[in-house]
């Protein structure tokens, strides 16, 4: 058997399995960044019955072309800007297998979502890391100066964060595309929450600009799996040469045309997310010992003296499910937890009080 596995490429070896860890069951599952509302059921029932008109036994198009058509006016941009993927992890391969072969050079600053290290890695590519600052923002001019080195073909920048819960400003997104001799990803996963102006207008400016986004947080829709890359055309008609055929199913796009129409739910949805998360930090900070760093997100990164793995044990124990990170060095001590309804805040509060009390 061991001679068989070392067949397997050691790259992909010596990487850990993705682990989010903590229960799938609780009912108080702030570990995951997701929306805690599940689409209206009138949505789902309009979504079930346009479903049962298809034909399981045919393909879908080898590209969605009804959601890329969608995407494209919802964005203002042409359809050839647009490519779609079956969720933005799935576009990470994709972005890997166009741009990464032995000793590529990526730049990442840290501590940022660890998929992109792993994806690099695997592919045999060379991560730059860059140090954040002190205040755990990402350290931009760090960022500039490696990504100008004429040898560095990819720079990926998450703004928001995760899982710090930071942006980066925009003049300084468009600065780093201006010096980058090459690629500039910058993944938006989370910008419906922050106030800053998305980097989707920079693109006409600068061509080597990607910007990442997914349904899978303010839109609700992490169970459907549709993420997507906006760039320039040329550069798009490019990267579809990579992916493979019918990778978005036909339910995935039926549900996330049916949700990109319906911009005043992502509105008020948004609206309340953001007025939870801001409650949520305010009640945080009002606790004694308890340090938070305040967030541009649906979560928000905090520490107290009490060692991560257990206050998370606890608060498990209480039925409330939130991140620790001890995979990230820079974090030490730190925690992560997302927004859930006002309902699940409370529970979160009272078990973090609870646990603060029992095991000062
Ligand atoms: N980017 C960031 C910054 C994320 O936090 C996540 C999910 N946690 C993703 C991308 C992946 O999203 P998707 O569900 O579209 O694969």
């Amino acid at each position: 058997m061991e001679q068989l596995v070392r067949l397997i490429r050691s790259e992909v070896r010596m990487e850990k399995p993705y682990f989010v860890g903590g229960s799938d069951e609780s009912n108080c599952k702030l570990n995951q960044n997701e929306c805690p509302f599940d689409l209206p059921r009138e949505i789902k029932t309009e979504i079930l019955k346009k479903f049962e008109q298809i034909q399981f036994n045919r393909y879908p198009a080898s590209q969605p072309s009804e959601l890329i058509s969608v995407l494209a006016e919802h964005h203002n941009l042409p359809e050839g800007s647009v490519l779609v993927g079956n969720g933005s992890n799935d576009l990470t391969q994709t972005l890997a297998l166009c741009f990464i072969s032995a000793g590529t050079r990526v730049v990442l600053p840290r501590p940022m979502f660890a998929l992109y290290e792993s994806v690099v890695r695997m592919h045999g590519g060379e991560v730059v890391p860059i140090a954040p600052l002190k205040s755990l923002d990402f350290d931009i001019d760090g960022i500039v100066e490696s990504a100008s080195d004429s040898s560095v073909v990819l720079t990926i920048v998450a703004s928001p964060n995760n899982p710090t819960g930071l942006s980066v400003p925009f003049d300084a997104i468009e600065h780093l595309c201006e010096k980058a001799p090459g690629f500039v990803v910058i993944d938006e996963a989370y910008h419906e929450f922050c106030l800053d102006q998305s980097s989707i207008s920079l693109m006409d400016r600068y061509p080597n600009l990607i910007v990442m986004k997914t349904l899978s947080k303010a839109f609700g829709l992490a169970g459907i799996r549709i993420g997507y890359l906006l760039g320039h055309p040329q550069v798009m008609s490019e990267i579809l040469k990579a992916r493979l055929p019918f990778m978005v199913d036909r339910f995935s796009e039926i549900t996330a045309i049916e949700l990109v129409k319906r911009s005043d739910l992502l509105a008020e949805r948004v609206r309340v997310l953001k007025a939870d998360i801001s409650d949520l930090t305010e009640e945080l900070k009002a606790i004694p010992g308890v340090v938070v760093v305040p967030s541009t997100t649906n979560f928000v990164l905090f520490k107290t003296d009490i060692a991560p793995e257990r206050l998370a044990t606890i608060l498990a124990k209480r039925g409330v499910i939130i991140r620790t990170l001890s995979s990230y060095p820079e974090l030490d001590g730190y925690l992560r937890v997302s927004t859930g309804t006002p309902s699940e805040n409370k529970a979160f509060i009272t078990a973090l009080k609870f646990a603060l009390i029992e095991s000062p």
